[in-house]
């Protein structure tokens, strides 16, 4: 396969429920090593979610559209099969901590095994991220806990908006 071209795809996948400073940061780090970067964005059936897939795509879009390589896309599915509708072989994951690890490795190996030429490349956020967690966001904004400093401020007014909106439905 011809791989050192500059239509090499590097895949973000995660749930991002919501987005945080950490998936920023690992995204703005993917985008300065490879030509293009998808952000995909999945529904994860296995994960009760707290912001829908709309709302996830236009947060996380909103985030990243002043970096110009990079795109946000949404998909279903196995990751290895949308990987092979936009020809890409790369995977990017975030490392936060050794807790980390175990999930991410035995992914990654399964991923290889469904897609022999797949590569998972791990990259590792500022230390001031490797604490924070979408889940830990959600608890507080359940909570009414402030997260503002953990997410982009176009998340968190867009959390705050929703937010206010299901108080006042309830
Ligand atoms: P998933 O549901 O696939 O675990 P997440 O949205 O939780 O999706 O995370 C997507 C990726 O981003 C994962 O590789 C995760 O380890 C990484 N990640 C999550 N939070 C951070 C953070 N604070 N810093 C760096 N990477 C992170």
């Amino acid at each position: 396969m011809y791989r050192k071209n500059e239509n090499l795809i590097a895949v973000y996948p995660g749930s991002f429920d919501p987005p945080t400073k950490g998936h920023i940061d690992i995204i703005n780090r993917a985008s300065k090593i490879f030509p293009n970067v998808v952000v995909a964005i999945t529904y994860n059936y296995s994960k009760n979610h707290m912001f829908s897939l709309e709302e996830r795509l236009s947060m996380m879009k909103e985030a990243v559209f002043k970096i110009k390589n990079v795109k946000v896309e949404a998909f279903s599915g196995l990751l290895v099969d949308y990987l092979n509708s936009i020809n890409s072989f790369c995977i990017i994951r975030g490392l936060r901590a050794l807790s980390d690890f175990e999930y991410e490795f035995q992914l990654a190996l399964m991923n290889r095994k469904l897609k022999k030429d797949v590569e998972t490349i791990f990259l590792m956020p500022d230390k001031e991220y490797t604490f924070l967690s979408s889940s830990m966001v959600r608890e507080l904004t359940f909570l009414g806990g402030n997260f503002k400093k953990f997410v982009p401020n176009n998340v968190y007014k867009k959390i705050n908006k929703i937010e206010k909106k299901r108080r006042k439905n309830v």
